[in-house]
């Protein structure tokens, strides 16, 4: 039925994690009506700036229409057989671990599966990451040491019914727009509700906050591990779910017990005095909800910043229940659904293990596989970094723009230039990534595609299409098949985004019996036009279960052998004293990554028309910074020019840089080239949030 005009298709917004519902109505010469979904229990009708723009950016003027071979036009036929024998090529002459696949969190579940199926399952390596790795990944390894498994306990609902929300690292007036004006709402109808809001700038979000903590960059751990030990000075620890459900507590408050008042103080930048209040507001208040993203995520201590977080939690047995809970926000509309796959260097499938061989075996089993990774891959960083030392022989990108989002931008560039043989399938011709692209593939875009994603509180939403596929665009998880079928693969032969859907969902309920938290199995069998009607549905949903619980951990059943969950004794990192500046980069309201989509729309692009840097007025007096002025932000990676924004929203030493401009829209303003590649630990998240940079007037 696509681009039948006049009639309203259901579908999910293309933008952020919160995966609003949207109404699509073709109206005849490329106009395409927007409104919010009713019925959708994201959004209940609501949308933000981005989503009622969405008809705004639908044009074909930037797209790629045709396969390219070199630069120059070719047909679809030589580009999958180029691609297939390079790729054999290099598998064969020097191993599987000789070729990656980089893809985005923009894909839909169905893409993410039959290229993760292929990568771990057929040419048997672990080496396809995401630009996910820059969006959750340490929420992702802090759910896994907590809960044993990558779960998202609560609901949006929770977040109106607490009575405390407590947002962290997380502007979500701008990044996650529709919670909050479901949080702004709920406030509104109950004043008492106390909103507090931990950031180093004065953002919007804390135009509904009863209290704004302007924390130093990387000050989370030690704030919240002195607030687990106020909590258990103070008694407010529920004791018998910590016996009852728990492990490693003891350790986890022998670490935090130095956390005292003022050492608190001294980690955080913040004073005694407000940090003793938001203990005291934490303590008084069971209904807590305590919001997390990027600004949490993007640390070299992102796991750890997590984890204190859920230590908070579990210690006071706020989770799992109504309006209690730790609550990550993904940042893409499905970065869930990629970890539900397993689109991950460093996961299987379906929420199982690389390093367990029983999982190994299930999946491989029930892909009838040749083979099956047995180790991680390269996680992003990495990945490129294996591409600049020509460990990589062919690479292929999907959905994204690495050589503007990833940090040591230039030095991506200079991975893709040492890499022989580069594969780029996207929407759009003339990104900073597609010319170093020995082929590029013609992907369809929102509103071509059919498929699913999965939102920030587990719920599986339908992306349908309402127009036709433009010039030889194809839906990304049929050029991954294509190719797997023409390297030799069986496996492959899919008629529709809902054969794989169907074989996803099966693949979760093998075996799993509660043993594990992802079970779609109910979802397993649809017809193709019960996928096509498929309502949005929150999971789990095994096969069978009548009555769905909608959270997880009320009572325990966490996924650790022991079905307990673990306290993890963190440490806080000393505060960095020797920067000039600590940069922070982020998103401004009405642009989405790249500005690939939203840099179409005229009303989007005059928010915010220029990329700025935004300096506390102490700094730019010291620096001779006038307002807009141009200033240089500059790193041992790279550097960047900007127009000056001083503001005291800002915190003195630091700056702040939007992400989205790229050379398209302003040639000097890569932030991405200035950005340092250090990574978590424990989750290889880039630590996009404090990079050491210096600032000057250009
Ligand atoms: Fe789209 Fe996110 Fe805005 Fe909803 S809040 S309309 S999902 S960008």
């Amino acid at each position: 039925h696509a681009n039948e005009i006049g009639r309203t298709v259901r579908t999910t917004c293309a933008y952020c994690g919160v995966g609003c519902g949207v109404l699509a109505t073709p109206e005849g010469n490329g106009l395409v009506k927007i409104s919010g979904d009713p019925n959708h229990p994201a959004n209940y009708g609501r949308l933000c700036s981005k989503g009622s723009a969405l008809g705004e950016t639908l044009g074909l003027e930037e797209r790629v229409l045709h396969p390219m071979i070199g630069g120059a036009r070719a047909d679809w036929e030589n580009a999958l057989d180029l691609v297939a024998s390079r790729f054999t090529a290099a598998i064969e002459e020097h191993g599987p671990d000789s070729v990656a696949f980089y893809l985005s969190g923009q894909l839909l579940t169905e893409d993410y599966y039959v290229a993760n199926k292929l990568m771990k399952g057929f040419i048997g390596s672990a080496n396809i990451d995401t630009n996910s790795r820059l969006c959750m990944a340490s929420s992702v390894a802090g759910h896994k040491r907590a809960f044993g498994s990558d779960t998202v306990p609560g609901t949006y609902e929770d977040l109106e019914k607490a009575d405390l929300v407590v947002l962290t690292g997380s502007n979500l007036a701008w990044c996650h727009p529709v919670i909050f004006q479901r949080i702004a709402a709920a406030k509104a109808e109950r004043p008492e509700m106390s909103i507090v809001v931990i950031d180093p700038r004065r953002t919007a979000t804390c135009e509904i906050a009863d209290m704004h903590l302007a924390i130093r960059a990387d000050g989370d751990v030690a704030l919240f591990s002195g607030l687990l030990n106020a909590l258990a000075e103070n008694g407010a620890i529920d004791c018998d779910y910590i016996g009852q459900h728990t492990e490693g507590f003891v350790d986890a408050m022998r670490e935090s017990r130095s956390m005292r008042l003022r050492h608190v103080s001294e980690r955080t930048g913040l004073g005694p005095e407000e940090i003793r209040a938001f203990y005291e507001l934490f303590k008084r208040n069971k209904k807590v909800v305590t919001v997390y993203s990027q600004g949490v995520n993007q640390s070299a201590s992102g796991t750890d910043k997590v984890n204190a977080i859920i230590n908070c939690h579990l210690a006071t047995g706020r989770i799992g229940r109504p309006g209690m809970g730790p609550f990550s926000v993904t940042g893409q509309p499905n970065a869930m659904g990629g970890r539900e796959v397993g689109g991950l260097s460093n996961m299987l499938a379906a929420h199982m293990e690389l390093g367990n061989a029983e999982d190994r075996a299930r999946v491989k089993s029930f892909w009838n596989a040749p083979r099956i990774a047995e180790k991680s891959g390269f996680k992003a960083v990495e990945l490129f970094e294996a591409a600049a030392d020509g460990k990589i022989k062919a690479l292929w990108i999907a959905g994204t723009n690495p050589v503007v989002s990833m940090p040591d931008a230039d030095a991506v560039k200079r991975a893709l230039e040492a890499c022989p043989f580069v594969v780029v399938s996207d929407v759009i011709a003339e990104t900073d990534t597609t010319p170093f692209a020995d082929v590029l593939l013609p992907a369809a875009a929102w509103g071509e595609k059919n498929g699913t994603v999965t939102n920030s509180e587990r719920r599986i939403s339908r992306q349908r299409p309402f127009l036709p596929l433009p010039g030889e665009a194809r839906p990304d998880w049929t050029i991954f098949a294509d190719v797997a079928r023409r390297m030799g693969f069986a496996g492959f032969d899919y008629r529709s985004a809902s054969e794989v859907f169907d074989e996803h969902a099966r693949l979760s309920g093998v075996e799993n019996d509660g043993a594990r938290d992802f079970d779609i199995g109910g979802l397993a069998g649809l017809s193709e036009a019960e996928y096509d009607l498929m309502a949005p549905v929150q999971w789990p949903l095994p096969a069978g279960r009548v009555a769905r619980e909608t959270r997880f951990f009320a009572k325990g059943g966490f996924y650790h052998g022991d079905r307990r969950a673990r306290f993890v004794a963190v440490k806080p990192p000393k505060p960095e004293e020797t920067a000039d500046f600590t940069l922070n980069t982020g998103r401004v309201r009405d642009h989405w990554h790249t500005m690939t989509r939203t840099g179409l729309s005229a009303r989007l692009s005059a928010h915010i028309a220029e990329p700025f840097a935004e300096i506390h007025p102490a700094d730019a007096e010291r620096l001779g910074i006038a307002a807009a002025d141009l200033v240089e932000v500059a790193s041992p990676q790279g550097s960047a020019v900007v127009r000056a924004l001083i503001t005291d929203r800002q915190r003195p030493g630091n700056v702040f840089v939007a992400m989205h401009w790229t050379s398209r829209y302003a040639p000097s303003a890569r932030i991405g080239a200035v950005a340092h590649s250090a990574t978590d630990r424990a989750s290889g998240q880039p630590a996009l949030k404090s990079t050491a940079a210096t600032v000057k007037r250009f």
